[in-house]
């Protein structure tokens, strides 16, 4: 039943596609600066003869590759930002930083463009062999972490008119999402008050610093009083200086509000408002506003996840040599207890019983068939699932307990584990593509459901109207 294209394509073409995914880790790239990465991925695209359209969404490190014509439209997301701070060198046991360099592959988005992106081509490859029908269009995403390129794309009507989006994510485990993810949302406050002498004419300053800190009091006080599973969290961005001496004439926090729909988190938000108002109110500053990013709830499709989940058991489970555990073990070993137990918490959360997570989570590499687990973080996908049926899951790439945003997934980026990883996902991606552009009925099931979804929970968009991407 699944495409032997599929698989023959990806089998012949891994190692080049792999290579492409050390090129994105070694470049590193951050939020909206991915322009090599992106144009990689482009020219690459091109040459297998996809249509491409580079700057998308009025963003110039996205595009999109278009192939085939007629319904129906097969979307693939991919991206391939990396994290600032997160630099490190490859396969090494031990915090120890690239000389020079600040961002690093954190999150291993260098092995889930990459993945995307092979499955695009081979579904291409699959669909001219088949004599099929359809479109297939690859997502060049930029900006996932702190910048909600996705958001935005969604905002300019990217995505609009798709059947079937897939994605994925690289994990320390298998699973399908079912549901969930966090909505979210970032703003910057800041404050502007006035210097003066902090000693010598105190009463004519106005402290920013002084309004930021009680703005933090106010809302560690709201926690109190919102939803037990929202979550406010803040950085201060600017102290206002190094100088205890001089009044801080400017300073700024930037707060992040999750919570698992907008509607809240955009409601806990006007109360953070709020308690910034009050703040330049006893300080004597003023203050102003920016929201940055804003990421939607996923809504899954169980009519896409099924598919998936066929897949899945055909492709998997992976097969890993002893020296790859090995490998995995020397990771685990980085980790506190904690870390493991937490994944196996998140089975626990689903039902499974203590002892199978236990079971779950006891080899240095996940090596079980998936789970249908949340998703436990936020992504701008969410955003595009809003807008069109989305099918999205994680495959293991990493050692068991291994948490996104460390040095550890930077680490574990261009490994044999990953390498696997990759190519899995790919497969998975483009036979669960290749199954809907083969059965209508299949599409329209899909489109139904995300119809009935979308009434009980229709989009708002995080992002006032007059903010761009930053
Ligand atoms: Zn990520």
């Amino acid at each position: 039943m699944f495409s032997y294209e599929i698989i023959d394509y990806i089998e012949k073409y891994k190692k080049k596609f792999f290579d492409v995914s050390k090129d994105i880790w070694d470049l590193a790239e951050c939020r909206y600066e991915e322009y090599k990465s992106a144009e990689i991925f482009a020219n690459l695209l091109e040459d297998e003869g996809f249509e491409v359209e580079r700057g998308i969404g009025k963003i110039p490190t996205a595009f999109s590759g278009k192939f085939g014509e007629g319904k129906p439209y097969i979307a693939i997301l991919g991206e391939y930002d990396a994290l600032e701070g997160l630099s490190q060198k490859r396969d090494t046991f031990c915090y120890s930083p690239l000389e020079g360099k600040n961002s690093g592959h954190g999150c291993g988005h260098n092995i889930l463009g990459v993945a995307a992106l092979m499955a695009a081509c081979a579904l291409k490859y699959a669909v001219e062999k088949g004599d099929l029908k359809g479109t297939i269009y690859f997502f060049g995403c930029p900006a996932e972490e702190n910048g909600s390129g996705k958001t935005f794309m969604v905002r300019e009507g990217v995505f609009g008119g798709m059947d079937i989006v897939l994605a994925w994510h690289p994990e320390c485990i298998t699973t399908i999402t079912p549901s969930g993810c966090y909505a979210h949302n970032g703003k910057y406050y800041s404050f502007k008050g006035k210097a003066s002498h902090a000693a010598a004419a105190p009463e004519l300053g106005r402290s920013a610093l002084d309004a930021v800190e009680l703005m933090n009091v106010g809302s560690n006080f709201l926690r109190e009083h919102i939803p037990t599973e929202a979550k406010i969290h803040y950085a201060i961005t600017n102290a206002g200086g190094m100088s205890p001496n001089i009044v801080q004439e400017n300073a700024e926090v930037l707060y992040t509000v999750r919570a698992p729909k907008m509607d809240m988190v955009l409601s806990i938000t006007e109360r953070v408002d709020n308690i910034a108002k009050g703040a330049a109110l006893m300080t004597g500053t003023e203050v102003s506003e920016r929201t940055v990013n804003s990421y939607a709830d996923i809504i899954t499709n169980s009519v896409i996840n099924n598919v998936i989940e066929n897949v899945m058991n055909y492709i998997l489970p992976i097969d890993y040599t002893e020296d790859e555990f090995l490998y995995a073990e020397k990771f685990c070993n980085t980790f506190d207890d904690m870390a493991i137990k937490s994944v196996a918490s998140r089975f626990v959360k689903e039902g499974i019983s203590q002892s199978e997570a236990d079971i779950l989570t006891s080899k240095s590499i996940y090596t079980d068939l998936p789970k249908f687990v949340h998703f436990n973080a936020s992504t701008d996908a969410g955003d595009v699932s809003h807008i069109a049926p989305l099918g999205h899951f994680t495959l293991t790439c990493f050692a068991m307990g291994t948490a996104l945003h460390t040095w550890q997934i930077t680490s574990q980026g261009l490994s044999s584990i990953a390498f696997k990883g990759l190519v899995a996902a790919s497969k998975i991606i483009a036979l669960t593509a290749f199954e809907f552009l083969c059965d209508e009925k299949l599409v329209e099931k899909a489109r139904e459901e995300f119809e009935n979804s979308i009434k009980e929970n229709p989009y708002i968009c995080g992002i006032p109207e007059n903010v761009f991407p930053v």
